[in-house]
């Protein structure tokens, strides 16, 4: 089993975001957590900032919109060069025309879920998606503490997929570090976002592009195959993320 990791640049740099972006070369892909001040109560980036590191890496983006009025935005990100758009079914007032509106333009359509809104509302129509984004934390900001109760969520949500045949991906984001980490894998998500990255880099106190299974991996069962990821948990993906974020980890107890 293969799991992809995400490296988030929410906590990157904001001044110098392209030389961030080319410091995780070797990733999956870029998480771009995107948020309105509305939605969710912080500001972060937007449609210029896509465009923007669109120029300067071959990455594929997947762009997390945290933000009202998906409906009107999301096919947007498709066009700023986003592979994979994310939007909130709470947002969203048509969702599958949504979806289907962000696949029509060449994207991979993906629907994000808050910690509360139950994975059975989307249980009918999982073929209009590619991946499902489960929120292990409310989102808003970095750093918070995984919700536990999360896994049971996990297990279910992986549980609707197996029944409906649906290949699309379970990706969990928020709070996520090598102490859950193999719990969410195992619960059945198979797409990380990049907070164990960082996590999996600090314990291990050396540069995370010579990571190998076996090295400070050790919370991870045998079933997750990090070997195609040692150069994804990038140190670069440590560079990206401040320091503060390891007082959080630290902070959760951990
Ligand atoms: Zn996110």
């Amino acid at each position: 089993m293969t799991v992809r990791i995400t490296p988030s640049i929410l906590n990157a740099d904001f001044a110098d975001m392209g030389r961030e972006v080319g410091r995780i070369e070797s990733a999956d892909g870029v998480h771009i957590d995107v948020m309105d001040n509305h939605f969710v109560p912080n500001l972060t980036m937007g449609v210029p900032m896509v465009e923007a590191l669109r120029k300067v890496t071959d990455l594929p983006f997947d762009a997390h919109l945290m933000i009202e009025d998906p409906d009107v935005w999301a096919p947007g990100y498709v066009d700023a060069g986003a592979q994979t758009v994310t939007f909130h079914l709470e947002a969203a007032k048509a969702p599958i025309r949504l979806a289907r509106e962000i696949r029509s333009r060449g994207g991979r359509a993906a629907v994000a879920l808050k910690p509360a809104t139950p994975v059975e509302q989307i249980a009918d129509f999982l073929d209009e998606f590619d991946q499902v984004l489960l929120m292990t934390v409310e989102p808003g900001f970095g750093g918070q503490k995984f919700i536990d109760s999360s896994l049971k969520k996990i297990a279910g949500a992986r549980a609707i997929l197996d029944r409906a045949g649906s290949s699309a991906h379970l990706q969990v984001d928020g709070g996520v570090t090598s102490a859950n980490a193999a719990a969410c894998v195992a619960a059945g998500a198979d797409a990380l976002v990049a907070a164990l990255a960082v996590r999996l880099c600090h314990e291990a106190g050396i540069p995370a592009d010579r990571l190998m299974p076996g090295t400070g991996l050790t919370a991870l069962p045998d079933t997750v195959d990090l070997s195609a990821h040692a150069t994804a948990l990038g140190c670069a993906a440590v560079m990206v993320l401040p320091s503060f974020f390891y007082g959080a980890v630290g902070d959760a107890g951990q």
